[in-house]
């Protein structure tokens, strides 16, 4: 059986380390709001290359609280509208209407799976206010042309970073290219905890500093509250579990990288089409995902041969009944990539004798 995610495996490796992190905060009698806290952010923003970060309870609060402090701060307002990929994760979309914003979704550019610059700057209207930028299966979106897309319109830029830890372009990471970017350390994700966390990276000090209160009950001080706002915090257990990871994780992207070259080296099927990024450092691939329009055929012989693979993801969010205002819309080549895609196994702990036989297995496909 070759597993598409052994989570087990991956934080077996840092064992000892990740129990030793939680003995020294189980020893230390604080458990929110401590050290661990706050040197986490000190190391995660370091490691992005950004001033601040805050640490969030998970990745849909980092993008929610990101544009409800926007909207504190005065520069966003009901009915807003904010440019979002539509073929993204569906918290993306729930960040902008929980905020009671309005999505406007555009199609990706069909072989990075990312937001098309082009088609985005077609859907600027006088209310848009907002690009979200999703750093898809762990490539940067086009963050050079969005960000100047943004400049001449005077938009604010949003990276969805959830799955793009690392991921950079010219030796800039995701987490410095928007005005703000939400990061997902959800277990799965390349930094992930062992338990539910996230965070926000920014440059703007006020916005970092509404988002901790946003996320501490609107308060900056014990029992004064300046904004209605949610318990939304990253404990001290789940920072320490990240302190520990986040020294892994360029090792472990390396790894990533070496089994994705392999993918990309070895597959020769016409059935099948391989990711090509253009730069290597844009990518920490998250996801290795490939495209066949046989892909249930597909899937059910990899399944067979013992291969485990996933779809990311089977329902785009315009087609969930939780969006049936946006069921009318026409989203083609979003359509065809959710009836197209699969995610093949690549972990950390995968081995190059696995993406051997899931190679041979996809080449003998027909
Ligand atoms: C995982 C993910 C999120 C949400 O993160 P959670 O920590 O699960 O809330 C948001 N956007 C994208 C693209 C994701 O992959």
């Amino acid at each position: 059986m070759i597993n598409f995610l052994d989570l087990k495996k991956v934080n077996q490796a840092y064992g000892s380390e990740l129990k030793e992190a939680c003995s020294r905060v189980i020893d230390s009698g604080w458990y929110i709001g401590g050290q661990e806290l706050t040197k986490f952010e000190q190391e995660f923003a370091a490691f992005c290359g950004a001033k601040y970060c805050v640490g969030v309870a998970n990745g849909l609060d980092a993008l929610n609280l990101t544009l409800r402090a926007w909207r504190e701060m005065g520069k966003l307002q009901d009915g807003d509208e904010v440019i979002v990929p539509a073929n993204t994760y569906i918290a993306s979309i729930l960040a902008i209407t929980e905020n009671r914003l309005v999505p406007v979704l555009v199609e990706p550019d069909e072989h990075s799976f990312n937001l098309s610059a082009r088609l985005a700057e077609l859907a600027i209207t006088s209310k848009t206010r907002v690009i979200l930028a999703v750093h898809l299966y762990g490539q940067l979106a086009d963050m050079p042309l969005l960000c100047a897309l943004a400049k001449k319109h005077d938009l604010l830029v949003l990276e969805d970073s959830a799955q793009a830890h690392g991921a950079s372009i010219d030796g800039r990471r995701a987490g410095t290219w928007g005005d703000a970017s939400g990061f997902s350390f959800y277990p799965g994700k390349n930094l992930g905890a062992l338990g539910d966390a996230g965070a926000i990276t920014t440059n703007d000090q006020e916005l970092a500093s509404v988002v901790r209160a946003l996320g501490n009950y609107g308060s900056y001080k014990k029992y004064e509250n300046q904004y209605k706002g949610v318990n939304s915090r990253l404990d001290e257990i789940q920072a320490a579990m990240l302190r520990v990871k986040l020294q892994y994780l360029n090792h472990e992207i390396s790894v990533r990288r070496s089994l994705a070259n392999q993918y990309i080296a070895h597959l020769n099927n016409p059935l099948i089409k391989v990711p090509h990024p253009t730069l290597q450092e844009q990518h920490v691939w998250h996801l290795f995902v490939v495209r066949s329009e046989k892909r249930d055929e597909l899937k059910s012989h990899l399944h067979s041969h013992g291969i485990e693979t996933l779809i990311h993801y089977p329902v785009p969010p315009h087609k969930q009944n939780a969006y049936k205002e946006l069921g009318s819309q026409h989203h083609p080549i979003t359509d065809s990539l959710h009836a197209t895609v699969l995610s093949l196994p690549l972990s950390p702990v995968t081995s190059a004798d696995e993406v051997g036989q899931v190679i041979e297995c996809l080449n003998s496909f027909s």
